[in-house]
């Protein structure tokens, strides 16, 4: 399918409107679309219906922004796709990994997500590791396929032995400038990457929970690397986030102005209080240490000192979770979806959420307003207001009586990215963007 400008004007109505600005809901309300931006939006009775406009009957439907997840990981080897994701990491190249990838957003549209900000996957053997998941973002923009609105960052900029050094095991070779230490080094780096066209930078300033090798509590760079790193990325009008498993790596991130902290698995009051004056947006990926994410590492082949340690670190994720939000913290919701849990079923994070505290509102807004703030794209989507992109679902039932609703890919019946129809599941339709219905499995 070649995405195409489309030129009339389509109108959505009858729905319960939920706009993703936290308001109540509106119940009869119209959605004017006029080629890739909504024109108008508020209630039936107030707003206009174009003449010769495509009528869409949204009635029992609930209308609301298309999800953004801000945090995954479309490269690396899913489980989906793999049945030893270890495996599936070693023994597959970047070139098919990245036409997984390709896959993978696309069940993330089909899905309801309309933007993802895809983290990289470290590759100690490809020294341009950068360009692959730029090189997915910018075939879907020239319309080569059909997917979501993609944010890359291209490759990690972080220092030897860090949390992303060591994903790959210690005894791989490594092709010199994966890693690097010092601040002009990682200056370097940070060009680097952005020359390649990454839209943000991903660093790493605390060890982390993805294996077995590593403590959590380690800290991985210096106040001036990273300060370096924030620098610059900010000198290219780029932002940057950090992977902060502790409170000391919260601190050292704000203090370098980090614009998005990912995971907080601990913190203290000090980091929480600094966090919140400091209007910081958090990604907490409780998703990537859910029982659900636990099960699928054990029937996929994860040693059990990695198990363990996942289930060690989930009371501490749920527990902080709960305090970073009682202390009104943003959150922006992000799943950390890599090897687990099985692509497409990244709204579970709003159930966890939910579960924690939240309300299903605060959840909806997690996925789209604050979503879109974090990553520096709230002037173009997140929420239903005229002039912003036309990005948006429709759903058969009501995620504010069940978040769980948005999990359920048939209860999504429509979904748009930029005006366009790409998904419709209403009544005798069947459009999607997946090419291939029947996957025929991994190799490993
Ligand atoms: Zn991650």
């Amino acid at each position: 399918m070649i995405a195409h400008q489309p030129e009339g004007v389509k109108v959505l109505l009858g729905g319960l409107l939920i706009d993703g600005n936290g308001g109540s809901p509106v119940k009869d309300s119209t959605v004017v679309i006029q080629g890739q931006r909504i024109k108008a939006v508020g209630d039936r009775s107030q707003v206009v219906v174009p003449e010769g406009a495509e009528i869409l009957d949204c009635s029992n439907r609930v209308v609301m922004p298309g999800m953004i997840d801000a945090h995954l990981h479309l490269q690396k080897a899913n489980v989906a796709y793999f049945k030893n994701y270890q495996l599936g990491t070693i023994l597959t190249t970047p070139q098919l990994l990245l036409l997984y990838s390709l896959r993978s957003a696309q069940i993330m549209l089909e899905a309801g997500f309309t933007t993802l900000r895809s983290h990289p996957h470290f590759m100690p053997f490809e020294p341009n590791s950068e360009w692959y998941g730029v090189a997915l973002r910018d075939a879907i923009n020239a319309g080569l396929f059909p997917g979501p609105r993609l944010l890359s960052a291209g490759g990690y900029v972080a220092i030897t032995s860090s949390h992303f050094d060591l994903i790959a095991s210690r005894t791989l070779p490594r092709f010199p400038g994966v890693t690097a230490d010092g601040p002009w080094a990682l200056r370097e780096m940070v060009r680097k990457v952005l020359r390649a066209g990454a839209d943000f930078i991903k660093t790493c300033l605390s060890g982390g929970g993805g294996t077995a090798q590593e403590e959590p509590d380690i800290r991985n760079m210096t106040q001036e690397e990273i300060d370096a790193i924030v620098d610059e990325a900010h000198a290219f009008n780029k932002p940057c986030s950090s992977h902060c498993f502790t409170a000391l790596s919260q601190k050292m991130a704000v203090k370098a102005g980090i614009d998005v902290i990912d995971h907080c698995v601990f913190t203290d009051d000090e980091a929480i209080e600094l966090m919140a004056k400091e209007g910081k947006y958090l990604c907490p990926t409780l998703s990537h240490r859910s029982d659900r994410a636990i099960e699928e590492r054990m029937a996929h082949g994860a040693p059990p000192d990695v198990i363990a340690k996942m289930r060690k670190l989930q009371p501490y994720c749920y527990e902080n979770f709960k305090r970073i939000h009682q202390a009104g913290i943003k959150i922006a919701m992000g799943t950390d979806t890599q090897i687990e849990p099985t692509i497409g079923t990244n709204a579970h994070e709003l159930e966890l959420y939910v579960m924690l505290g939240m309300t299903s509102m605060e959840a909806i807004m997690s996925a789209t307003k604050t979503a879109a703030e974090a990553i520096w794209l709230d002037k173009v989507t997140g929420t239903l207001d005229p002039g912003k992109f036309a990005d948006l679902i429709v759903v058969d039932g009501n995620p504010l009586h069940d978040i769980r609703i948005l999990q359920d890919k048939e209860k999504i019946t429509m979904v748009f990215k930029e005006g366009e129809l790409l998904v419709d599941r209403e009544k005798g339709k069947s459009a999607g963007v997946l090419r291939q219905p029947v996957y025929r499995g991994g190799a490993y």
